[in-house]
């Protein structure tokens, strides 16, 4: 089975071997059998195809073990970009792999990767989150545990929810960050603007145009760590001389006032030293 990146906006983007690949197939497994027809009918492609989405994902994937099993060839796409990155394929893949074929990729187009590459920010680290979850409280949580991690953030996001998750990344993420704002890319209204995160929801605000179409959100790497006060470490190693890490960075925030998150961090390079 061929796993193959279709584009993301701009149907010229599709590689020299992915059409070769889709034209040699027995069969396209789509999400949306007419969203392919339009890329496959562009390129004058005539494959049937089978709809594969993630309400039918687990009997679609049988039915393509069971043809692969007869020696037939298939390509698995997704409506846009890389299958299996925020779209369905995962389990499909899984299940291929798992009934003993060889399951082979065709890298190319993937939205993440396209702003990354026009973001132009010097982060070594990044982690794909993709979509934050709908539900406010959940989404705020994440985004809170997400502050502590020490690398560029990329999310995807919808039009509908991007005032509104631009706003939370601004409330709750060190105002020191920036932020790239990513959209449509590929397309004839593609933006990709650069901007302190703090700005962001004004940025949005100012312009119902930056609103709308597919985003891909690109949030710069935390600044750096400022070392804890010197009374702080002294509280903490006393303590952590006596204590197992865990109780002692408790004791030690409630003594010193500060944030538990950092003394735990703390505590543990503390210990590790010591090892
Ligand atoms: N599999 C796709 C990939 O490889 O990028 C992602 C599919 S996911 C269902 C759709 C989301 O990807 C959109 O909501 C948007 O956040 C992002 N996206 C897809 N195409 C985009 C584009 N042309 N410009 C900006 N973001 C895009």
């Amino acid at each position: 089975m061929y796993v193959v990146a279709t584009p993301i906006g701009n149907l010229g983007d599709i590689s020299l071997r992915a059409l070769e690949t889709l034209r040699g197939v027995d069969l396209v497994a789509c999400e949306d059998t007419r969203h392919a027809r339009h890329l496959l009918d562009h390129h004058g492609i005539k494959v049937p195809t089978l709809a594969l989405h993630q309400h039918n994902e687990n009997a679609a994937a049988d039915k393509l073990i069971r043809l692969l099993g007869e020696g037939k060839s298939v390509a698995l796409v997704s409506d846009a970009g890389t299958p299996g990155v925020s779209d369905p394929g995962a389990r499909t893949v899984a299940a291929v792999r798992t009934a003993g074929f060889r399951v082979i990729p065709l890298p190319g187009p993937n939205a993440a990767i396209a702003a990354l590459s026009a973001a132009g920010l010097a982060d070594a680290r990044f982690l794909f989150v993709g979509f934050l979850p709908a539900k406010v409280g959940a989404r705020r949580t994440a985004i809170q545990e997400l502050a502590g991690v020490d690398a560029a953030l990329v999310f995807y996001e919808a039009p509908h929810r991007v005032v509104e998750t631009v706003g939370e990344l601004a409330e709750l993420l060190q105002p020191q960050r920036e932020i790239v704002i990513a959209r449509e890319l590929t397309k004839l209204f593609e933006q990709i603007e650069r901007m302190p995160l703090t700005q962001a929801p004004a940025w949005l605000a100012a312009d119902a145009n930056h609103q709308r179409g597919e985003f891909v959100l690109v949030v710069s790497a935390p600044p750096p760590r400022e070392g804890m006060d010197a009374e702080t470490e002294r509280v903490l190693a006393t303590l952590l001389a006596e204590l197992p890490v865990r109780q002692a960075a408790k004791l030690a925030a409630e003594i010193t006032g500060q944030p538990k998150n950092a003394l735990y961090a703390r505590a543990l390079e503390l210990k590790a030293q010591d090892l």
